[in-house]
């Protein structure tokens, strides 16, 4: 999954990714450059409380949480990988905040290795209506992804249904006469 959060190493990528969460890209962007600015590296969170960072994430959802997280992963990889984020994906998934989503997009980004397809709700919503899966279990349309999408496309498949979802195939509204799927997509309303 390429993503479009901004980032110049695996540890800032960590901490956009884990305040992406119900949050837009372009949001965790705006917020970004003041935190990294403040605190450059994962040592200078380690003596923080979650409220030393709410002046920077506080205009992104759920931040008292995502707050608590980024110090509780800072001092996780302090402790167990020597300041440096690991390039494994259940190491990744260690990392308290950290779940299968977050794990993709920070090795397949920021270490070039895709071991899976990173979902989110715009992809779960999408799957259901091009109908590749009946259900929300982000982890079962993963496995079905994987099976159809040749290793070297996970990257740009993660994109781009998560493109369609957020744009297109919103959970709230399909707007089939602009999608590009419109004419194979069992769920389109466009009339052939
Ligand atoms: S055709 Fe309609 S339902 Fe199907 S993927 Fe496109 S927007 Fe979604």
């Amino acid at each position: 999954m390429m993503t479009t959060i901004d980032h110049r190493n695996a540890w800032e990528l960590l901490v956009g990714t884990i305040l992406s969460a119900q949050t837009q890209d372009i949001q965790v962007n705006k917020i970004t450059p003041g935190l990294f600015k403040a605190y450059p590296n994962i040592k200078g969170y380690l003596g923080l409380r979650p409220s030393d960072l709410y002046k920077f994430t506080k205009h992104v959802n759920i931040y008292r949480n995502k707050s608590k997280n980024i110090i509780k992963a800072a001092r996780f990889v302090h402790e167990n990988y020597n300041n440096k984020v690991p390039a494994s994906l259940e190491k990744l998934m260690e990392i308290p905040g950290v779940g299968r989503k977050t794990a993709n997009v920070v090795l397949s980004n920021a270490f070039g290795r895709n071991e899976g397809i990173a979902i989110d709700t715009h992809c779960i919503t999408v799957a259901n209506r091009l109908m590749l899966y009946k259900t929300k279990d982000a982890k079962k349309i993963e496995q079905r992804l994987m099976k159809v999408v040749p290793k070297s496309d996970w990257r740009t498949a993660s994109l781009l249904f998560i493109a369609l979802g957020r744009d297109v195939c919103t959970a709230r509204t399909k707007y089939c006469e602009r999608c590009v799927l419109k004419d194979i997509c069992p769920s389109s309303t466009v009339k052939k």
